[in-house]
């Protein structure tokens, strides 16, 4: 006997068909002895109606009162899956997170969870109960609701596993594992057996949504064994889906890049004509910190008669903010003038294996510039490489990327 979380996402709960496919999978790892903490999502497309409905009211809606509304979309699918269980003959039990007791800190929109009240679940596991929780949402010291960001029950889901000491997380999902780049950008990406920890936490960090990099975190953190799969695959039918590793590297043949990431949610500012003297980019960027804006990637140019240009990205959803901020920060610091570009996005190259061989940025670069693509921006670390395109490339970025690497071929 096992004890494991199961996650559900959007799709696998878009219906009220498909909440009875899932409580017939619960079921099957029900019947082979399991005991089972069952976490979803809202409905897909729930959440960003409800997220759209307070925007009807409030173009920049109140941060707690939008997790009161945003969070009831979670409310209704584990009530549904509760109820679709029961009709299958088996005990379960939802609860919200505030039911749970997933205690958060006051960050609304974006809270992080700092503790997890295990009692009643473990009460209705020994009692042979199938626990069903909302992902997505905690409460804070005060009462207030809270939600952990967009993709958020992915870190609900390894953090009660983590909490529970569970064997294995399983997050399902609508493709059967992580693949080399997002299969709907390019059809030939090919599924990985494994992907090591590491690897994982670039690509959820560099833009790929197959898992929320919060969680990737909690995985890493309390070594939570987390395996993606499909929800859609007929049941007895299916595959083993993506472990994530936590093996030394070095004793795994790796390949050079195991994955290409995207992420369409950049924007690029730049303060033209700063004075180039220390101190200027602690002024421009501590405004922005202040605000709590979260940067990206930056970039400072070699500076000729005295003066700089200075370039930062953003999230896309932070730019006219960010914007605004820059302009009063112009006149006090001397800058000749501010430009941006919200129509930009990054593309990046993702794998262990770049520690120990030379030469993939200029392979990469190579790629790019074969088939034109500009690069505005640049940024490397041991095992990745990030370029800022126009996002009028992103695809055929990915797609060139994709192929320079030979990703669609089965390593030897
Ligand atoms: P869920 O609603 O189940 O949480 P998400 O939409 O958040 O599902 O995540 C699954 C999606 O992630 C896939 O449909 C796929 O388009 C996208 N995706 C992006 N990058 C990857 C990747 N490297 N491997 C697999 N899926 C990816
Ligand atoms: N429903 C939330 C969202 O759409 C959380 C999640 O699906 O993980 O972001
Ligand atoms: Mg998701």
């Amino acid at each position: 006997m096992a004890l494991i979380v199961q996650k559900f996402g959007g799709t696998s709960v878009a219906t009220t068909q498909r909440i009875k496919n899932v409580a017939l999978r619960v079921a099957k790892w029900k019947a082979e002895g399991h005991q089972l903490v069952v976490v979803l999502s809202a409905m897909s497309g729930e959440t960003n109606r409800l997220i759209g409905l307070a925007r009807e009211i409030q173009a920049d809606p109140d941060p707690r009162e939008l997790d009161v509304m945003v969070s009831t979309g979670e409310q209704v699918t584990i009530g549904l899956l509760a109820m679709a269980l029961r009709e299958l003959g088996l005990k379960a039990r939802s609860y919200t997170g505030a039911q749970v007791r997933i205690l958060t800190d006051s960050a609304y929109t974006k809270a992080r969870i700092l503790s997890i009240d295990d009692q009643a679940m473990r009460a209705d596991l020994d009692n042979d109960t199938i626990v069903i929780v909302a992902g997505f949402q905690g409460v804070d010291a005060g009462g207030n609701i809270t939600t952990l960001g967009r993709g958020g029950s992915d870190t609900t889901g390894v953090a009660l596993a983590a909490a529970l000491k569970a064997d294995e997380c399983q997050i399902y999902t609508d493709v059967d594992g992580v693949y080399t780049t997002d299969p709907r950008i390019v059809p030939e990406a090919r599924r990985l057996d494994t992907v090591t920890f590491e690897e994982m936490l670039e690509m959820a960090s560099l833009g790929s949504k197959v898992l929320q990099i919060r969680s990737v975190e909690f995985a890493g953190k309390y070594k939570v064994k987390l395996r993606v799969l499909s929800s859609l695959e007929e049941l007895g039918q299916e595959g083993p889906g993506t472990l994530i590793t936590f093996e030394d590297d070095k004793n795994m043949e790796q390949p050079i890049i195991s994955g290409i990431a995207f992420n369409r949610d950049e924007a690029k500012l730049t303060v033209l004509g700063v004075p180039d003297r220390p101190g200027i980019a602690y002024q421009i960027l501590g405004a922005i910190a202040d605000a709590n804006i979260d940067v990206d990637m930056i970039i400072q140019n070699v500076g000729h008669d005295g003066t700089t240009d200075f370039s930062f990205t953003v999230n896309r959803s932070e730019y006219s903010k960010a914007l605004a901020i820059l302009e009063q920060v112009k006149a006090h610091i001397g800058a000749r003038s501010i430009t941006g570009d919200n129509k930009i996005c990054k593309v990046s190259a993702v794998g262990v294996g770049m520690r120990s061989h030379p030469g993939i940025a200029s392979r990469m670069f190579r790629a790019l510039a074969e088939e034109g693509i500009n690069i505005q921006m640049i940024s490397t670390s041991e095992i990745k490489i990030s370029v800022v395109v126009d996002e009028k490339y992103l695809e055929l970025a990915v797609r060139t990327l994709h192929q320079a690497f030979e990703l669609d071929q089965t390593p030897a």
